[in-house]
């Protein structure tokens, strides 16, 4: 009876059944099931909390309709909410989600995001209105409880891997019975940080996948008066594939760490009245990836004030975190997150080896500071050539060769990559690793007074 059908509204109603239904597919919900789930539907969305939070999913839908009669009301309870079960029928009309034959045609106040009666725009037909089965229709009155409030919108998580629509919906449907539950609640609780909650359950959902490469959406949705809007978010695969594998053995300690220390400063710190830094900017990947690689694993970039009095990243720095300097995780997150060649994240880990090798024989901690400081190509450039150059004089082989130069900094001869800082952050990270490693003290080659690279928190 119930299918997945790429519906985000239809999908996550039915995930939401299958779970209220403790079952592990849709296509094990019966009857008997679908009769729980509505009249649990009938019971509480006319009451608080629910309905409240219903108004901006289903405004002047009967639930949130005070005036509305009672002879109404059942009326509309019987048409909408257990439409699976009577025998109406749009003749030659068949639902637009699943295909069966239609029972129904509905407007804005049965699925959101539609537009009111009476409006022709974006309907099949000419004829206004959707026409939608019965069972889809549950569906999309069941949603809301596979759902969670966030800035007074409906946040809902949908994914092409249909385990992570069943397991988010889950864990929101748990949420929200205990909440029904407590009986002094009248409010639904609102959280404020959509990107945090997002990141937060996918965390919690990817570990026990079977299937890891998916892709993840956020629905963040009001359907109320004219503020009607939805705002998308999409967790690419290759992002879910990262989160999967820094949360593994190999690099879980370090990673969880990383992740703490990125948490708003505040006494509350619950995902979601709490936002973590990291989680929101790991929604904008890979378009800032290098800003991330900068802030997360260079523990860079902000050391002027940032915006927030609570962002705890005022208080990175590389020589104070050296045990969060990790280039395993680092070269993971190029490949998978930016998919950076592998060419070229070994020649750029063999130039932090050569580099970290010179500084710990020559303690030339003049380099190490320029080095991080430089800010314009062409000091880089001259920098490299120069200690490159000392190496020769002494007998020693090149520190870089032309070819892993351009490799690693260059589309052209002298023609710098776009890049060039993420390439320079990435050798100091693995410098800085072998540096530590070698209990070299990084902190003394880093005066106190000193303004790294980035440091007005720019943009990259
Ligand atoms: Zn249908």
């Amino acid at each position: 009876m119930l299918k997945y059908t790429g519906h985000p509204f239809v999908d996550v109603g039915t995930a939401t059944i299958t779970a209220f239904a403790e079952k592990a597919n849709p296509e094990d919900v019966d009857r008997q099931d679908l009769d729980s789930v509505a009249s649990f539907i009938e019971q509480h969305y006319t009451k608080d909390p629910l309905k409240s939070f219903l108004t901006a999913i289903f405004p002047n839908a009967g639930y949130v309709q005070p005036a509305m009669k009672p002879e109404k009301f059942a009326a509309f309870l019987d048409r909408y909410l257990y439409g699976y079960k009577n025998e109406e029928r749009l003749p030659g009309r068949r639902c637009v989600y699943c295909g069966r034959e239609a029972s129904v045609q509905v407007f804005r106040q049965h699925v959101p995001m539609l537009t009111g009666e009476g409006l022709l725009n974006f309907f099949p037909g000419a004829a206004p209105g959707l026409p939608v089965c019965g069972f889809c229709l549950l569906c999309i009155q069941a949603f809301p409880l596979g759902a969670t409030k966030s800035s007074g919108r409906t946040l809902i998580i949908h994914s092409d891997n249909e385990q992570v629509t069943l397991r988010a919906a889950w864990n929101f449907l748990d949420d929200n019975l205990k909440y029904l539950d407590m009986h002094d609640i009248t409010k639904y609780p609102d959280q404020k940080f959509p990107r945090t909650i997002f990141v937060d359950q996918v965390l919690k959902i990817s570990g026990d996948l079977d299937e890891r490469s998916s892709s993840i959406t956020l629905y963040h949705l009001t359907n109320y008066g004219t503020t009607a809007d939805v705002n998308i978010m999409h967790l690419p695969s290759q992002t879910v594939e990262f989160l999967a594998v820094a949360n593994s053995a190999k690099f879980g300690q370090i990673w969880r760490e990383i992740v703490r220390r990125a948490w708003q400063k505040v006494d509350d710190a619950r995902p979601g009245v709490a936002r973590n830094f990291l989680y929101e900017d790991l929604v904008d990947l890979p378009e800032k990836a290098a800003r991330f690689v900068q802030v997360y694993f260079l523990r860079q970039g902000f050391r002027a004030p940032a915006r927030f009095k609570d962002d705890p990243r005022n208080g990175y720095a590389f020589e104070r975190e050296l045990d969060l300097i990790s280039w395993g995780l680092t070269a993971m997150f190029l490949r998978e997150v930016i998919e950076m060649e592998a060419e070229r994240i070994e020649a750029i880990r063999n130039l932090g080896d050569g580099l970290s090798s010179y500084v710990s024989r020559t303690n030339d901690r003049r380099f190490f500071r320029d080095f991080y400081r430089v800010d314009k190509y062409g000091q880089l450039r001259g920098l490299l050539i120069k200690v490159s150059n000392a190496e020769v004089r002494g007998g020693r082989p090149p520190l870089i060769g032309f070819d892993e130069f351009i490799t690693i900094f260059e589309e052209g001869e002298e023609l710098p990559r776009i890049d060039w800082r993420l390439a320079r952050d990435l050798v100091l990270i693995r410098m800085i690793e072998r540096l530590h490693q070698e209990g070299k003290m990084i902190e003394e080659m880093v005066p106190e007074e000193e303004v790294a690279p980035g440091g007005q928190a720019a943009e990259i």
